[in-house]
């Protein structure tokens, strides 16, 4: 058992063990590799050889004002690219596009959650934008002001967030499911002049009232930067909406009083682009701040490679553009690209759980790129849903957000493949920017579970506390060893703690630690065992949560498992696992002991989990990510930490009752 796993000395002194074993292999099929952006395994060798030629010549790529002079300065722990260069992103997403047969083209195809569509063209987006570039000019937004945008999942937030990329300005996007405390602190934060708002939005057949949050967040002046609220008229008859005399304006008619055109203003490459706050799966929210023509870059870079993305496609990523997925890969990648991309409002199951597979149907979606979370709610709901529509369309899919269990990835590939599409498991983070650690669909065979190879370029390396590479097979921590273009720069007001948060670790190693373990294998495949946070000491073994996780996984009665260490007086942490049940699965003692042996039985004796609660759902970030440090101070009968972030707080406080039940 423990000796039979693969081990490395991790920070505690014992040891990230590595137990999951997966064979199956799925490379690239002829003709998909044939068709490919990228078909020729030789660019990996290439681009480790001379990294600044590689991103130069993806920078080339882009239209620029003035062309840059030199392509990295590293300062650890401070990198500057292109430097000398002088462009606007809003440019290169729209005005270069308009020069070429994309003018008339789908940019955004939205469909809202009642039902209702909308094509812009090109051309449309274009017009759009430059009007409400003359509305945030209009309203004294200039140069290197923040603008904090709290909208909706509607064109209408890309075009918000593009009109500041074209005059200068800092956009901040808020998630719309955040409270308005979430909300003020971070406009408190950024000291935003104008907030971007909507009446509201629809989700599972109801208005999220987002004015009214937004004004409990600007309420009693808490927000003192604050000099102008726009208001999008989405959801609701506008004279039921209160305004603020001289403070809040209707959208509409400010895009009738403001200029039409606005010319895109020249940026220089690390001129600040966006600030966009972590999720807080981990703690109190980081401001990270992403610039101008390296961020640009990589986006496009793999959206190309990782997306593979054609002019033919119809590209649908179901991130927030509240979350960086929605910043990189539903704004800034596929329209720098000229990809057609399809926003959707609502919810996944609203008003039937098919809505996503209707939505791909209906418009002949070619790439899906969505999260675990997502995936293993559909496990649950089980096939019946899928099987009504016809997927035949697509022809690539990825995953992001969390590691992607190997059963939820092969449920992926056969359910929603149908066995012919390439899935791309993207590693990356706010903090990066855009993809890491991923398949070229192209080139590498795929390994359910593994994020395989990092992207040409990119310097992923394993290490052990000293910051030694592991050898092959074994666990430690995920690092960069070089900077890459579209990383932070720092966190906004705090370089202190961007310091300490990301390069402290290996002191003048300069290595980016991320928080993250990983094992490499033998084939120099990336598998991400969860944030070292999590890591369980049991019986002076570390094992990694995405392990048992994805073992309980395995099982045919489970969609979805948390596990945690709690403290125990002989083993020093034992295992607690919340199961969530596939629908038709009833949740039996008998069963949490059948569990129980079949993750001895996968992994070793030594994962056996102490207890196994049965839940239907648990505590996640609003942007679907499990949050185990709240499950620790729940099996531990702490008080919770801080619960902010989390989506629904009636789960935890559910599942609080139900453990202390359990227990007693
Ligand atoms: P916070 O930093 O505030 O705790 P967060 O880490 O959840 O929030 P994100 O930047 O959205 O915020 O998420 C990045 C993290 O998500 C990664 O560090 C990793 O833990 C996880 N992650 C993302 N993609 C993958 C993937 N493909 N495989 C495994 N883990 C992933
Ligand atoms: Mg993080």
């Amino acid at each position: 058992m423990a000796t039979a796993a693969n081990t490395m000395t991790s920070n505690d002194g014992a040891a990230i063990e590595a137990r999951l074993s997966e064979e199956r292999l799925f490379p690239p099929s002829e003709t998909f590799s044939a068709g490919a952006n990228i078909s020729d395994p030789a660019i990996y060798e290439k681009a480790g050889e001379n990294p600044e030629a590689f991103w130069a010549e993806w920078a080339r790529q882009l239209e620029w004002v003035e062309p840059f002079h030199t392509v990295c300065e590293w300062n650890p722990p401070h990198a500057k690219w292109f430097l000398g260069g002088k462009l606007n992103l809003a440019a290169n997403c729209l005005d270069r596009h308009l020069k070429n047969a994309r003018r008339n083209k789908a940019a955004i195809i939205f469909e809202g959650e009642p039902g209702d569509t909308r094509v812009l063209t090109y051309y449309d987006l274009w017009r759009e934008v430059n009007n409400f570039s003359g509305v945030l000019q209009h309203l004294g937004v200039g140069k290197g002001d923040r603008v904090t945008i709290y909208l909706p999942m509607i064109p209408e937030a890309a075009i918000a967030m593009l009109a500041c990329a074209r005059i200068g300005a800092i956009h901040t996007v808020v998630f719309g499911g955040f409270s308005a405390d979430s909300l003020r602190e971070r406009i408190n934060d950024s000291q935003s002049k104008v907030l971007i708002t909507a009446d509201g939005g629809w989700r599972r057949g109801n208005v999220v009232q987002l004015k009214l949050t937004a004004d409990e967040a600007l309420e009693g002046g808490a927000c003192p930067t604050i000099e102008n609220v726009v208001v999008y008229n989405r959801a609701a008859d506008p004279r039921h909406v209160a305004m603020t005399e001289g403070r809040d304006h209707w959208w509409h008619r400010l895009m009738e009083i403001s200029p039409k055109r606005v010319d895109p203003e020249v940026m220089d490459s690390e001129d600040p682009l966006y600030i966009l706050y972590t999720s807080g799966s981990t703690g109190k929210p980081k401001g990270i701040l992403h610039t101008s023509a390296g961020y640009l870059t990589q986006a496009l870079a793999t959206m190309k490679w990782t997306f593979d993305i054609k002019d033919e496609d119809v590209y649908w990523c179901t991130a927030d553009v509240g979350w960086v997925t929605g910043h990189s890969y539903v704004v800034y990648g596929p329209l720098a690209a000229g990809a057609t991309v399809l926003m959707y409002e609502g919810a996944p199951d609203w008003p039937h759980r098919d809505r996503f597979w209707e939505v791909i149907e209906k418009y002949g979606v070619t790439v899906f790129y969505t999260a675990p979370t997502a995936i293993r709610a559909f496990m649950k709901w089980g096939t019946e849903h899928v099987e009504k529509h016809d997927l035949s369309s697509l022809r690539l899919l990825g995953s992001v957000g969390e590691p992607i269990n190997p059963e939820a990835w092969i449920w992926y590939h056969e359910q929603i493949g149908g066995g012919k599409c390439p899935i791309v498991d993207t590693w990356w983070q706010t903090e990066t920017g855009a993809h890491m650690i991923t398949p070229l669909p192209g080139v590498v065979s795929t390994k359910p579970g593994s994020a395989t190879r990092p992207f040409p370029g990119i310097g992923a390396d394993v290490v052990d506390e000293n910051g030694d590479s592991v050898p092959p097979g074994s666990g430690g921590f995920l690092v960069m060893r070089t900077p890459w273009p579209s990383m932070l720069r720092t966190l906004w007001g705090d370089d202190d703690r961007y310091q300490k948060t990301y390069w402290s670790k290996f002191g003048s190693k300069n290595l980016y630690f991320a928080g993250d373990g990983a094992r490499r294998d033998e084939d120099g495949y990336f598998w991400l065992l969860g944030r070292v946070d999590d890591i369980m000491l049991v019986a002076g073994h570390n094992i990694s949560t995405m392990e048992v996780e994805s073992a309980l996984v395995s099982h045919p009665a489970v969609a979805e498992a948390a596990v945690i260490g709690r403290t125990h007086e002989i083993k020093g942490q034992a295992i607690a696992a919340f199961v969530t049940l596939k629908d038709g699965f009833r949740g039996t003692s008998e069963l949490a002991g059948e569990l129980k042996e079949h993750v001895a039985h996968h992994i070793g004796v030594i994962c056996r989990p102490d207890d196994i609660l049965f839940s239907a759902e648990l505590p996640k970030t609003r942007s679907g990510k499990i949050m185990r440090r709240l499950l620790r101070d729940i099996a531990e009968g702490r008080a919770l930490g801080d619960t902010t972030t989390l989506a629904d707080p009636s789960v935890v406080a559910g599942l609080k009752d139900k453990y202390e039940n359990a227990e007693g």
